[in-house]
């Protein structure tokens, strides 16, 4: 009996080591990786350039606290304002943690406005983690049941409603601010409007509600822009980030502006490991790759061509209900539950994922090449047909 807890339906596979998008499991066998530890690996595998600069970090400092100053950190903290048109920027070690602060900020946004029960304004089918305020902002059941009582204080709307927040506002004056996926991930790879997210602009502008983007997994260049919200070019007041942020390494961070910005004072918030040393080396370096080899353009360009790939060989296939997404996350929805094609790709040396039970889910490393992306369309293509029976 294993030690480790029992909580994840784990497949019966352990990896030794990766390059790029190919990882090789501890038998020897290959597998083209179309999931990059679920949208974490960056960079991929192995790349010379992280490697480095992590062990050349490991080997002067890993951690002194946040008792002290970090310039890895500030030098991020920079980076990522430029980046993002933010102002400053919490850091810590997970998305769940980052909501988390967005959630608390929030809040303490709230009770400055004299507002005592301060409430967020979240959506159907979002994920934003598993902490008890994140698992009671998350819009899934599943998450949630058997932890009750549930942090109180959201207020669940319908995704890319823009009438049903209206009609929240009307009647609910606790309202602080409204915590969004532009993409949704865990959800099934749902995409906010463009017009629902400028409409949600205004409306919290009208309000004085904080507009807080969760950027954990589309965040980071994944979709073809360094962040989700600039499709529709669109300025949130809180971004969260994690997952990709530091091409694997554990970390976390909270952005704010304007309004959110500055709330928050000595005392207020923190996190021991949070933007230490080795995590924000790995976030620097991730970044200077991702921009030095322009990686969103290709992320953009390599995406558009699995979406197109997928549409073309997968044309007239009953079962396919839709093929979406933006840059590399991607969704392929069927008519059926799917998570038996996760065990047959694997069998076949693929690695992708099902989510919201029905959508094939693709989140490869943004250095994900044309190559790789023709094989994936012309492997996976195949999978969904043989389990589709078409
Ligand atoms: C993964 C995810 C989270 C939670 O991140 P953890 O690092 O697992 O805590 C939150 N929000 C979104 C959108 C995510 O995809």
């Amino acid at each position: 009996m294993s030690h480790v807890m029992n909580t994840y339906a784990r497949l019966p596979v352990a990896f030794s080591h990766g390059d790029g998008s190919w990882v090789t499991d501890s038998e020897g066998k290959i597998y083209l990786d179309a999931l990059a530890g679920i949208a974490v690996s960056t960079l991929g595998h192995n790349h010379p350039e992280l490697v480095a600069a992590i062990a050349a970090q490991a080997g002067r400092l890993l951690h002194s606290s946040n008792i002290y100053r970090i310039p890895q950190q500030e030098q991020l903290a920079d980076k990522l304002a430029a980046l993002a048109g933010m102002d400053e920027v919490f850091f810590c070690n997970s998305g769940c943690e980052a909501n988390e602060a967005a959630i608390k900020l929030a809040r303490f946004y709230g009770h400055q406005q004299s507002i005592d029960s301060p409430a967020i304004i979240v959506m159907e089918k979002a994920f934003h983690g598993r902490t008890m305020a994140t698992l009671s902002a998350t819009g899934n059941r599943k998450t949630q049941a058997g932890f009750e009582p549930l942090v109180s204080g959201f207020v669940r709307v319908p995704y890319n409603d823009l009438p049903a927040i209206a009609a929240v506002a009307e009647h609910n004056k606790n309202v602080v601010a409204v915590m969004v996926e532009i993409i949704q991930g865990e959800g099934g790879v749902h995409i906010a409007d463009i017009e629902f997210q400028r409409g949600l602009r205004a409306l919290c502008d009208e309000k004085g509600w904080l507009l807080i983007c969760d950027e954990v997994q589309c965040g980071m260049g994944r979709t073809g822009t360094w962040f989700g919200f600039q499709h529709a070019g669109i300025h949130p007041d809180v971004v969260t980030l994690a997952k990709g942020l530091a091409g694997g390494v554990p970390i976390g961070a909270c952005l704010t502006a304007r309004k959110a910005a500055g709330l928050f004072k000595p005392g207020n918030h923190g996190s021991t490991f949070g933007g230490n040393q080795l995590a924000t080396t790995a976030a620097l370096t991730t970044i200077e790759v991702v921009e030095r080899d322009q990686l969103i353009a290709s992320a953009d360009r390599v995406g558009r061509l699995i979406r197109e790939g997928l549409a073309k060989a997968l044309a007239g296939v009953s079962g396919v209900v839709d093929i979406r997404g933006q840059g590399l996350m991607i969704g392929i929805e069927l008519d059926r539950p799917c998570g038996e094609i996760v065990t047959r790709a694997l069998d076949s040396g693929l690695l992708i994922n099902v989510t919201a039970d029905k959508v094939v889910r693709l989140l490869p490393a943004l250095n994900f090449s044309v190559e790789e992306g023709q094989e994936l369309v012309a492997r996976l293509a195949v999978l969904i047909r043989d389990f589709l029976g078409a």
